[in-house]
């Protein structure tokens, strides 16, 4: 088979349309409860979670699997077909859709499900870089399908059409959460990351109080988050904010967990965890509140959770829903995109185009669930964030898709 992989300079027209507002809308209007985050329980009740049916989706680890694993793939692919009995469809699914940003991320996810499943299965990754001419890069073998422009949804579901996909009651559609439906990638997901920044600093000053120093934490966190430093932080924002609270409190400071990175006498997290812990001991004055969280997350680390810091993720959940719809209907695109999360309407026009042609729709997200629904004590009042109305802001490719069919 060969290994065409094309890539296409398009005319630039498109790259000129100017985006819109298309008024407000929940990510919920296109997947109703049918949405799993990182502990793979589906927000709809009736679809049996990991805890429930992992022996069902026959795993080989009793870790939560993130994105990446093949086990996650096959928690997927169960989801899917227990999304299609749910819904009492007697085809069975035999085509997949997967919709994302990241390459490695969604882009490995779905190479997994589309090798464990055996369907006709395509992906597209959207990435908007509008400085840049339009441009497609078409793996053909896989079927994967990179553009720098959403709008570019319209042009991979032709293409998939002409592939012989049908999309329609066969077809399972896989739609990542952060930076593709919600904060395009490219276009609007500055937004969730200052989201979360702005939820790890208010942690940060309500652990710390006065002591909390700012512009060190920024400095420390901007460098640590660097992927040279994925040996210790595993690329785990948990972590990352952990030992940036361990570092502003004193417990530890910059130039030693630097001079033990150089002796090669550091290399993971829970090398850390024990370093910190060990500090606490002879520092009894360290504050009761650092404490605390060193436990809780020391805890969640050995039971294999991957979002031990709660208390920072449900700030982020805070921090999230109020960028979220916060500003007024008729200001100005270029402000919401610049100041609220926004649904890429692109995305959601196809959804609810697949919807019409009778597609099974999933979102999937890696996003911790701790940052995605309320906590009953600390956030009881706030809807979960695919119940949160936003701003719908994109192209329109509505037209496009209709003339297909
Ligand atoms: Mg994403």
């Amino acid at each position: 088979m060969s290994t065409a992989s094309t890539t296409s300079v398009l005319s630039s027209e498109r790259a000129q349309s100017e985006f819109k507002n298309f008024g407000r809308a929940t990510l919920a209007d296109y997947f109703g409860d049918f949405v799993i985050y990182r502990n793979l329980e589906p927000l709809d009740r009736r679809l049996p979670g990991l805890r429930a049916a992992s022996y069902k989706m026959n795993l080989s680890s009793d870790q939560i699997p993130r994105k990446l694993d093949t086990d996650y793939a096959k928690a997927a692919i169960f989801f899917a077909k227990q999304g299609q009995k749910l819904r009492r469809q007697k085809v069975e699914l035999s085509e997949l859709l997967f919709v994302g940003d990241t390459p490695t991320g969604d882009g490995q996810a779905y190479a997994n499900m589309r090798q464990l499943s055996g369907w006709q299965s395509s992906c597209f990754i959207g990435s908007e870089r509008l400085a840049q001419e339009f441009l497609v890069d078409i793996d053909e073998e896989d079927a994967v399908y990179c553009a720098n422009r959403w709008p570019a949804l319209a042009d991979w579901v032709r293409w998939t059409l002409q592939q012989g996909m049908r999309l329609d009651e066969r077809t399972a559609v896989i739609v990542d959460i952060d930076k593709t439906l919600l904060g395009a990638k490219g276009r609007n997901d500055q937004v969730i990351n200052e989201a979360r920044l702005e939820g790890m600093f208010r942690t940060m000053a309500s652990v710390l109080g006065d002591r909390f120093d700012r512009a060190a934490f920024e400095r420390e966190y901007a460098e640590l988050n660097r992927s040279r430093y994925h040996f210790l932080t595993a690329d785990n924002q948990d972590y990352l904010a952990y030992i940036c609270l361990v570092l502003n409190g004193g417990l530890v400071s910059f130039e030693e967990i630097l001079d033990e990175i150089k002796s090669g006498s550091m290399d993971n997290f829970e090398q850390f965890l024990r370093w910190v812990g060990s500090r606490l001991l002879i520092n009894p004055g360290a504050g009761e509140s650092i404490r605390q969280i060193h436990e809780a997350v020391m805890c969640s680390v050995r039971t294999g959770d991957p979002t031990p810091f709660k208390q920072f993720r449900r700030q982020e959940f805070v921090t999230t829903i109020e960028r979220m719809g916060n500003l007024p209907d008729d200001a100005p695109v270029d402000d919401l995109l610049a100041r609220e999360i926004t649904l890429t309407n692109e995305v959601c026009e196809l959804a609810d185009w697949l919807n019409a042609r009778g597609c099974l729709l999933l979102c999937l997200s890696d996003k911790p669930d701790e940052a995605s629904c309320p906590d009953s004590r600390e956030s009881p009042d706030l809807p979960p964030i695919h119940r949160a109305e936003t701003h719908r802001v994109g192209a329109g490719i509505r037209p496009i898709l209709d003339e297909l069919g």
